[in-house]
């Protein structure tokens, strides 16, 4: 499974200067090829290559190497879009692999910038699986905030996938933020307390609006971003250990799209903070892959009205937040380990119209992020 995972540059002043130097005169080169690919509507990188190749060295003094991965920046952002012209930012990412970039300890990478090698330093974020010897050779080299990052492609091992006796269903809430079919249930209590104190002092500070308060907010924000990204790997890292331990399957809502669907859902996400779904499910996904758990997307629709005992489908069901109750059978259950049953139900291989198993990634690299970015 290849991870895309976030490293820190800490370069010197003087390299700083550099990789921006060269990271402007990258895109200034794109913009040259762009403009030749849409003017001509020549947009495979061959053609391209071999009409500019010398062109771009001498007039921008670019390697040959860096000459060769900005034409196919160019040409594969045309092939995803041909319908206009396409301009690239002067900090948009350079795209580096191994001829120009080396990464051989944990600390500090070799990179080429227009006057030459630089040798930088660098730091992982926490919880990133980096193995050095699984490093690709390709990295994106971008500027977040006038702070420079390689995302750095590494090839993860995954397990052979087990054949599952069981499927867990997750239930992904507010309220309670995970509930399995098991019946294990992750409070979002602490979440909205810190959400809820968080805010309360971000407002403070943005009423002041000064410079120092203004420090203060992004500082705190950060603080915030981060306990969601803790409390969420803890909550997925516990659901896949008990899934390895049972020898189960996991079960998740199929969430994409799930903004055009379900009403209401824009409030939602508002409350729990963007993406935090999102992040939740992949981080799940991510864990699973890694350890040879499957994971089923199931339709999410109505899986909280259900009765996960007779089948029979209710608003009438769910009388509040917390408790289910059916109004056929009589089945009383708390609400969230309901939905979870269903979910569980409708990914049980016995049932396998219900059953959408996550799209096969290719193991090749295609020069773009892959999965997902881990740490921070
Ligand atoms: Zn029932």
């Amino acid at each position: 499974m290849l991870l895309t995972v976030k490293t820190k540059l800490h370069p010197t002043k003087d390299q700083h200067l550099k990789l921006l130097r060269t990271m402007e005169r990258f895109n200034e080169a794109c913009n040259y090829v762009s403009e030749f690919a849409w003017r001509n509507k020549v947009f495979d990188k061959v053609t391209i290559q071999k009409n500019l190749y010398y062109d771009i060295r001498s007039q921008f003094g670019l390697s040959a190497q860096m000459t060769v991965r900005l034409v196919g920046k160019v040409s594969e952002s045309y092939l995803a879009d041909r319908s206009c012209y396409h301009e690239f930012k002067p900090h948009g990412a350079i795209i580096y692999d191994q001829r120009i970039l080396t990464i051989k300890t944990l600390d500090a990478c070799s990179i080429l910038t227009l006057e030459g090698r630089e040798k930088i330093s660098m730091s992982f974020g926490r919880s990133q699986p980096l193995d050095l010897k699984r490093v690709r050779g390709q990295a994106d080299l971008v500027l977040i905030k006038n702070q420079f990052y390689l995302l750095i492609v590494v090839d993860v091992p995954e397990e052979p996938q087990i054949q599952p006796k069981e499927i867990i269903g997750v239930d992904l809430g507010i309220v309670n933020i995970a509930t399995t079919s098991t019946g294990e249930i992750f409070s979002g209590k602490k979440c909205t307390e810190s959400r809820e104190k968080y805010t309360r002092i971000k407002g403070i500070f943005q009423s002041v609006g000064t410079w120092n308060a203004k420090k203060h907010l992004k500082k705190i924000s950060k603080k915030e971003r981060r306990f969601k990204n803790d409390t969420n790997h803890c909550i997925s890292k516990q659901i896949v250990a008990e899934a390895k331990d049972t020898q189960s399957g996991i079960a998740l809502e199929d969430l994409t799209g799930i903004r055009d669907r379900v009403p209401g859902y824009k409030a939602l996400t508002s409350a729990i903070g963007k993406w935090a779904f999102y992040e939740i499910a992949m981080y799940i996904r991510y864990k699973a892959h890694m350890v040879g758990i499957p994971v089923y997307l199931v339709d999410p629709q109505y899986t909280s009205q259900q009765c996960s005992h007779c089948g029979y489908t209710s608003k009438e069901n769910r009388k509040t937040q917390s408790d289910f109750f059916c109004i056929d059978c009589g089945h009383a259950e708390n609400a969230d380990i309901n939905a979870a049953k269903n979910i569980a139900s409708r990914a049980d291989v016995n049932q396998p119209i219900a059953l959408r198993p996550e799209p096969k990634r290719s193991g090749r690299w295609k020069g773009k992020p892959t999965t997902l970015v881990v740490g921070s």
